[in-house]
């Protein structure tokens, strides 16, 4: 029988491999839900394409262009964050909640208290509001499928272990497109250099975040909150070839790694069949054509996200929220060529030296801080060391 399924940010790059494996189980899958910010021709071509029963824009401006790509297919069209919330809310198999950034976070925490099984890629939402969104999980009996690759790589190494048997996670890290670079030439790297990632075809933020290690700080964030080892037991290790996807170590220094090629669909499709497992025709590994595997310390003098990440998840309170906002208003500022790629940690830091918040307690507080922390990076950016 056709599982049915919503996916959050359907025009991404999660997006697209989701709807490929889709597409080659056409009869595995029913899609209720299909959302985007403001592509609203993709969407609506996606939405006839999967046959979905509705489409929502983000961007409430969007909406009219989408009604009419839509026009005479039968398909409900929507726009803005409630109807996001909405349609997250329609009940369905599976929730892919694949937006990028903290605009996820609603529309994930909508799918979350429905009580759903929801495969999560917006890594944002959970370094925002991890204890709020892990307790909603519980209250709601809904299931946490982790499919950022790293994530889910530790999710299948922990399978059919005691989490209490646990000594080490170690994430691993590519090292992004800038890794063997000194620190003046780090200064002058381009915009679209730092949009090549070597291993990765992704979206613009999160190769941006992998240029910068931020993605390994966010996920570091996010690895604590999903598998509760204790921060000191979560490390990151670069590995170039983005071959080995993360590893645990348990008691008896058995180390369980889990390999594949670097794609997302590997993970992705893990979280589909999850509990079982489905084809893909993606070509097999070939470690003889791989060769080598290596593995080096990070560079935190060079890449201080990771540091700058650890310490926001230490410090607690609403540190990570202000730390992913901040991240977000200084990546847009570098790619839109207002800042030099160094300067983007340099503001994360100096946002997080400005301004502090309790822990919040509830969806909205995450969000008024998120507003708040957005509002404080700018005029970081704006202050005259940032110009
Ligand atoms: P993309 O930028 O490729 O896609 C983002 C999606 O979110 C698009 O559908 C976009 O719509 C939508 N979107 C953007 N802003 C908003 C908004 N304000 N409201 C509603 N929808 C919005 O991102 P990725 O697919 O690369 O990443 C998605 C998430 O998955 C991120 O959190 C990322 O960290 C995570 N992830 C991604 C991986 C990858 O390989 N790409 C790997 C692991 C995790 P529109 O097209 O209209 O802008």
């Amino acid at each position: 029988m056709a599982r049915s399924m919503s996916l959050l940010g359907a025009t991404g790059s999660i997006g697209a491999s989701t709807l490929d494996l889709v597409r080659c189980n056409r009869d595995d899958w029913e899609i209720e839900a299909l959302t985007a910010n403001c592509s609203a021709k993709e969407l609506a071509a996606l939405a006839r394409e999967f046959g979905a029963k509705i489409a929502v824009v983000g961007d409430e401006n969007c909406l009219d262009e989408l009604r009419a790509e839509l026009g005479g297919s039968g398909i409900e069209a929507a726009g803005g964050a409630q109807a996001l919330c909405d349609a997250a809310s329609r009940p369905v198999d599976m929730t892919v909640a694949a937006i990028v950034g903290c605009a996820g976070l609603a529309p994930t925490m909508a799918a979350v208290e429905r009580g759903g099984t929801i495969a999560l890629a917006n890594k944002e939402a959970l370094v925002s509001a991890g204890v709020i969104l892990k307790s909603a999980v519980e209250r709601a009996g809904a299931t946490l499928l982790p499919t950022d690759s790293e994530h889910n790589a530790i999710f299948q190494c922990l399978a059919g272990n005691d989490i209490e048997q646990v000594r080490r996670i170690i994430l691993t890290a590519s090292g992004g497109p800038f890794r063997t670079l000194d620190a003046d030439a780090l200064k002058s790297v381009t915009r679209e250099q730092a949009l090549k990632h070597p291993n990765w075809e992704m979206g613009a933020k999160i190769t941006i975040d992998s240029a910068t290690m931020m993605n390994k700080g966010l996920e570091f964030i996010e690895a604590h909150h999903l598998f509760p080892v204790g921060l000191e037991n979560i490390e990151i290790i670069v590995h170039p070839q983005s071959i080995v996807h993360s590893m645990v170590e348990y008691r008896d220094r058995s180390v369980l790694a889990q390999l594949g090629p670097s794609d997302m669909r590997v993970p992705i499709a893990s979280c589909l069949a999850y509990p079982t497992r489905m084809e893909t025709s993606l070509a097999p590994l070939d470690l003889a054509a791989i060769g080598q595997l290596t593995f080096q310390e990070p560079n935190e003098e060079l890449f201080p996200a990771t540091r700058i990440c650890r310490e926001a998840i230490e410090a607690g309170g609403a540190a990570p929220a202000i730390l992913n906002a901040a991240n977000e208003v200084a990546v847009e500022a570098f790619l839109r060529g207002h800042i030099a790629f160094t300067r983007i940690t340099a503001v994360v830091e100096a946002t997080l030296a400005r301004y502090s918040a309790p822990q919040p307690s509830t969806l909205n507080e995450v969000l008024e801080i998120d507003c708040e922390a957005r509002r404080c990076a700018r005029d970081t950016l704006e202050s005259a060391t940032f110009v």
